[in-house]
């Protein structure tokens, strides 16, 4: 078997304006990643590489090195001409960095015998960026980089479709010596699987990101497990708008690593336009990813069922589907675990629902999910919404009742929910009904994100019950999750990792 050129494939990003700054950065960064690229172009003079370097060069430690000094032209910070840039590259080598990434518009201008020797005995990579889009000719690209006559190639190229990330991916697959850097926040999921796929290296940041869609070093090492990943590693994910913040990889990826399965789960940014092209770019790339399941969020429970083979009866009842399950090339099946999910949050807190007026704010798919759920367990249903005609369609569909929001204020329910991702972060300030439409027992946001919500801590001020999402959250991610993998899920280590996760963010 060949050697990897990096021990360790994930690669800490150091950068920052000053040494100290860097240093400070640097042991963190040691404590997770035994690869570390330090952006000598990133520091503010260049007293302060020097400062770097010499502390650099006090030490004597088993990490790679990989210095990179990036000029404007290439996306970098660095203003000097490619000769000081050289110059710098070659006492980070003397301060024991073992790889300098060089960008091929300096590389070519030295040359690939000038360059090497005067490097030596560091080795090179010779980096190509481009941060508006992906080439069209990739593999004409690889070979510019390959003349150019360093030991590795590095591709960081936008996407903005999928379509072009795997072009990308691609060629981490097929070739030797690359690493493959699909940048973009659409593209987030393929830096994680680039590694699967062979490329030489996945960057992390510890501090700032050096670059869009870059991931920090412990979603990459801790949450995605990146560099376990292989062929075998089954991929599932969600799609949704926005779907950066969500809990569900925390919630998915937990699951996975109690019970040592070899998956994973990431989010895939998948933007409402009214062409759906977002949408069918995803779907396209199923088969590729070789993704065997996906989540479906905002604003995507409705219209995901128009490209579905199949669907669970209870799913196509209420209109909207938030899991599918690939059950074969390009065959989708979907089913709705909102449904359970709310059902067991409100069962949790002992709410009975029999005869109760309930009024759910919002008229999309989870909204569908709630009204089904609390119809069928006997609730009289109530839908209020910004827009009257999915308010009308969901209400016939209950056997419920339209409530114009002028009338709320003057209205009594036995609970309110909120199925409007109004109040949900980073919007955390706003809340979707006032203070005096809050007339009720219980108020119900199924935003988990925060878990108080501004509604929430407006209704506890009332003396109202307020229940969040959180329940619900975990209870329809577990269902999916039992889905997939066809065993029981570690269901209190999945809701313990999340509740973590929103109390350290509560606290902050
Ligand atoms: P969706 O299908 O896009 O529906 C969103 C609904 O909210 C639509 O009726 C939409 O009205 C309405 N809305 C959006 N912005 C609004 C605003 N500024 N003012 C008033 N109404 C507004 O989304 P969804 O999948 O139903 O999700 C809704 C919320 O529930 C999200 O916050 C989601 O995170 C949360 N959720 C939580 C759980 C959980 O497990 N806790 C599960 C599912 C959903 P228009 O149609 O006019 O845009």
């Amino acid at each position: 078997m060949l050697q990897p050129l990096f021990a360790d494939r994930i690669c800490a990003v150091v950068a920052a304006p000053t040494a100290a700054g860097m240093l400070r950065q640097l042991a963190r960064a040691l404590k997770r990643a035994r690869t570390v690229e330090l952006r000598l172009d990133w520091l503010r003079s260049r007293q302060e590489i020097f400062r770097l370097l010499a502390a650099l060069a006090r030490r004597r430690l088993r990490t790679t090195w990989i210095a990179t000094c990036r000029r404007r032209v290439a996306g970098g910070r660095f203003a000097g001409s490619p000769a000081v840039q050289l110059e710098l590259l070659r006492r980070a080598v003397a301060a024991g960095c073992r790889w300098c990434d060089v960008e091929i518009e300096t590389a070519a201008q030295l040359g690939a015998a000038d360059l090497r020797r005067r490097l030596a005995p560091a080795r090179c990579l010779i980096s190509f960026h481009d941060f508006a889009g992906t080439p069209p000719r990739l593999t004409a690209l690889c070979a510019r980089l390959d003349r150019a006559g360093g030991h590795a190639i590095k591709l960081a190229a936008r996407c903005d479709r999928l379509r072009d990330g795997l072009r990308q991916l691609a060629l981490a697959r097929h070739r030797r010596r690359v690493v493959a850097v699909p940048m973009g926040e659409r593209a987030l999921p393929l830096r994680v699987l680039a590694l699967r796929e062979g490329s030489a290296l996945a960057y992390a940041a510890v501090g700032e990101a050096t670059a869009p869609g870059q991931l920090t070093l412990e979603e990459m090492r801790q949450l995605y497990r990146a560099d376990r990943l292989d062929r075998h590693t089954r991929v599932y994910g969600v799609i949704g708008d926005p779907v950066v913040h969500s809990l569900s990889p925390l919630l998915h990826n937990t699951g996975f690593r109690v019970r040592r399965i070899n998956a994973v789960y990431l989010p895939f940014r998948v933007p409402a336009d009214a062409g759906r092209a977002s949408l069918r770019d995803f779907l396209a790339a199923v088969p590729a990813l070789n993704l065997r399941g996906f989540s479906v969020t905002i604003p995507h429970k409705e219209r995901i069922l128009d490209y579905l083979d199949g669907c669970d009866p209870l799913a196509e009842q209420i209109g909207a589907v938030n899991t599918v399950v690939v059950r074969g090339p390009g065959w989708l099946y979907g089913y709705n675990t909102d449904y359970v999910g709310v059902l067991r949050a409100l069962d949790s807190r002992s709410v009975g629902l029999a005869g109760c007026r309930v009024l759910i704010y919002g008229a999309g798919g989870a909204a569908r999910a709630v009204a089904f759920a609390l119809a069928r367990a006997g609730a009289r249903v109530a839908i209020c919404a910004r827009r009257l005609e999915p308010a009308r369609r969901l209400a016939r569909a209950v056997g419920g009742e339209v409530i114009p929001r002028p009338r709320l204020a003057r209205e009594f329910f036995d609970a309110i929910v909120n199925a409007t991702p109004v109040g949900m972060h980073p919007r955390v300030r706003e809340s979707p009904l006032a203070v005096h439409e809050l007339n009720c027992r219980i108020v119900f946001d199924l935003i988990y994100r925060p878990m108080r919500t501004k509604l929430l801590q407006m209704a506890a001020r009332r003396g109202i019950e307020a229940i969040s999402g959180v329940e619900m959250f975990v209870a329809q991610g577990v269902a999916q999750w039992e889905i997939w993998m066809g065993e029981r899920a570690p269901e209190g280590r999945m809701r313990e990792a999340v509740l973590a996760a929103l109390r350290r963010e509560q606290n902050r």
